[in-house]
């Protein structure tokens, strides 16, 4: 795998390769079936969540090979 197609990890100033998928729903901006994702390594996967999780905005979290063998919801 080339680097430069690596995903990176969303927290601020963290360049670590992601592992996980954080999905999640602002219901005042998107409607509900909507995803916004956020990608995170091992080290920042807590904390993100937790930062969505307390605004309610946390749907799932899961590792990025299977959110990427998920099918696309177009
Ligand atoms: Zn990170």
């Amino acid at each position: 795998m080339s680097d430069e197609t690596t995903p990176i990890c969303s927290a601020k100033g963290c360049r670590t390769a992601a592992v996980w998928v954080l999905a999640w729903n602002n219901p005042k901006l998107h409607t509900p079936e909507r995803r916004k994702t956020w990608l995170a390594c091992d080290e920042h996967r807590e904390h993100l969540s937790q930062f969505l999780g307390v605004r309610g905005f946390l749907k799932d979290v899961v590792t990025l090979s299977e959110w990427e063998s998920r099918p696309s919801e177009g």
